[in-house]
């Protein structure tokens, strides 16, 4: 199954509660040859109604942070862990996230097999490789099952913690080096 099948797949799936809550999939957007995926926790009601990940104001952070590292948005492939939005943006339960990343972006992952994988904030890391305490592990790279992974922080938190703002700006150039190894 390629990119596009895959995304008509999950268009239409009902396979954990939050299909219950969403108004549209948000499967993910940018290059399907991209060296870097960056991936979220969830959409937020933005998202929802567009189809389209990291649109709003924390995407906004996002497009800028990319653009100032001297990258190109539509290089890099966003996604989150969960493609249909939580109900008031709480958090998705273990059973939602485990369901959509084994049916999904770990497909998404195989077929794009970018050089690294950014994932933005503590629901990302931990779903993905287990670590918690983003403040501890952004900037840090991991390999697990031969493939490298990068903890960031999530916009949105700098979108309320300003400070974070510049950490995220350094980390985004880290991982742009990353590829460029
Ligand atoms: S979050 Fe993922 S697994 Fe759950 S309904 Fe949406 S697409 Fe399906």
């Amino acid at each position: 199954m390629n990119l596009e099948e895959l995304c008509e797949v999950a268009s239409t799936c009902v396979k954990c509660p939050l299909h219950e809550s969403r108004t549209k999939v948000v499967f993910g957007e940018g290059s399907k040859n991209a060296k870097i995926m960056l991936v979220g926790e969830a959409p937020g009601k933005k998202e929802d109604e567009t189809g389209r990940p990291f649109i709003g104001m924390a995407g906004r952070i996002l497009s800028e942070i990319i653009e100032e590292a001297g990258m190109d948005r539509s290089d890099i492939y966003i996604t989150s862990i969960v493609k249909c939005r939580p109900e008031n943006n709480r958090k998705p339960k273990k059973l939602e996230y485990t369901t959509c990343i084994d049916l999904y972006l770990n497909k998404q992952i195989e077929l794009i097999d970018p050089d690294i994988v950014g994932l933005l904030g503590n629901s990302a890391a931990y779903a993905l490789i287990g670590k918690k305490n983003i403040k501890q592990i952004h900037g840090n790279t991991y390999k697990l099952n031969g493939r490298k992974y990068m903890a960031l922080f999530h916009p949105a938190a700098a979108l309320y913690s300003r400070v974070l703002l510049p950490q995220l700006k350094k980390d985004m150039v880290i991982l742009k080096k990353a590829i460029e190894k």
